[in-house]
């Protein structure tokens, strides 16, 4: 049998291997703790699923136009200047499956054969393989703990070349929990200012879960908005990750673009859902804002535990909902048997001695560093620490 050179050019994504592992552990009968994905462990709010269900008796059942339901674009239009004070008519938004299918959209409308796209590190693990999907390169730029895993300024301009086409970040940033200012993006709007030619995606989709306070967007600068896609859905703001809605805001030509493709590809989202989330984008946030303030709890009390971790190095997340500490401390070290040379071992060896799953940095492009979510509730997350804490201390 022979399979596409396509299938070559990518990775399946870490986060999901992880999840598979522990699960098959699980199916052996271990007790895993999952902290390994990235979704929130609540269910999606009543009101929201009221509207799901009334959608179905209204007989929503049928294909719906690719970008979505007018009352859908219009609803995220409506989501956009209330949370962002940005303008945007429906024409500017496409709905999808979900933000990566949103993320894979924009990049596949933008990015050409050798087109370069900067990244800072750490990113989520899809970013690199859908530009590689896409036959771009992706150009690293290595952000520090030290920096609070932001890109600079400088470090932003050091990256660009005649070839950027591209710059592709989130924040609030999985895995890191990096939240940029409005002061930093205004400086980092800066730099976009000076080269017009580059594009900008702004992964968004963490916007509600925030512990500095503000959401700011790029998108906000006016001379950066037209070459800017934001990226944003229901999957974590309001635990919907099952339900597939994506959307993205932009111009209506790389619009037109992104509809061009996911009519060929998915013809667009599920009618029922997106009838739901009418509902989610203009109501009530009190069930987001509430989840939120259990993931502030869990936080706190995460990064208490991890303080009882000898050789940690850990950086406070502003955002989203994982820790993603450098453990190099580790390397060298031995139980008698395994020795960890990398992350990928550190993870391996939780998952099989202290059976927490947990994703390595490697992933993230932070080979350093391993990544915990606190996506679960507070009696596994302690649960899961106090056993991290006995496995690690039989590494010498
Ligand atoms: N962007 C980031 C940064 C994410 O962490 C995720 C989900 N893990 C997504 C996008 C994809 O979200 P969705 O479920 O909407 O496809």
């Amino acid at each position: 049998m022979s399979l596409s050179s396509l299938l070559q050019r990518f990775n399946e994504p870490e986060t999901l291997k992880m999840a598979k592992l522990g699960r098959e552990l699980r199916a052996q009968g271990v007790d895993v703790i999952d902290l390994s994905l990235g979704e929130p462990d609540f269910d999606t709010p009543a009101h929201i699923k009221e509207a799901a269900v009334k959608a179905i008796s209204d007989n929503w059942s049928h294909y719906t136009p690719v970008p979505g339901f007018p009352d859908l674009r219009e609803a995220a239009c409506t989501k956009l200047k209330r949370d962002n004070n940005l303008d945007y008519k429906p024409e500017h938004i496409v709905a999808s499956t979900g933000a990566k299918q949103s993320l894979a959209n924009a990049i596949l409308a933008l990015v050409d054969e050798g087109d370069e796209v900067i990244i800072p590190t750490p990113y989520w693990v899809t970013y690199s393989e859908l530009v590689k999907i896409a036959r771009g390169k992706v150009v690293e730029a290595h952000t520090t703990l030290e920096s609070g895993f932001k890109i600079t300024p400088a470090q932003l301009e050091a990256a660009i070349t005649p070839k950027t086409k591209l710059f592709l970040f989130s924040s609030p940033c999985n895995p890191s929990g990096a939240v940029y200012s409005k002061e930093e993006l205004t400086a980092l709007a800066a730099v976009f200012e000076k080269y017009p030619g580059i594009y900008i995606i702004s992964d968004e989709i963490y916007e509600y879960i925030n512990f500095v306070g503000q959401h700011e967007s790029i998108a906000q600068f006016p001379a950066l908005k037209d070459r800017t896609v934001i990226i944003n859905g229901l999957s974590k703001g309001f635990a919907m990750t099952g339900w597939r809605l994506g959307f993205t805001a932009s111009t209506t030509e790389i619009a037109k673009a992104m509809e061009k493709i996911q009519g060929q590809m998915t013809s667009g989202t599920c009618s029922i859902t997106q009838k739901a989330a009418v509902v989610a984008l203009t109501t009530d946030l009190t069930p987001s804002k509430e989840m939120t303030a259990e993931f502030t709890r869990r936080r706190a009390r995460v990064l208490e535990l991890v303080k009882d971790i000898p050789g940690f190095k850990c950086y406070e997340p502003e955002g989203a909902f994982y820790i993603f500490p450098d453990i190099s401390y580790y390397y060298g070290k031995t139980d008698g048997t395994i020795t960890i040379n990398n992350s990928a071992d550190f993870s391996m060896y939780l998952l099989n001695t202290a059976h927490v799953s947990s994703v390595m940095g490697d992933a993230f492009g932070e080979p350093n560093c391993v990544r915990f979510s606190f996506a679960n509730n507070l009696t596994n997350i302690e649960r899961a620490w106090e056993r991290i804490k006995t496995a690690l201390a039989k590494l010498k």
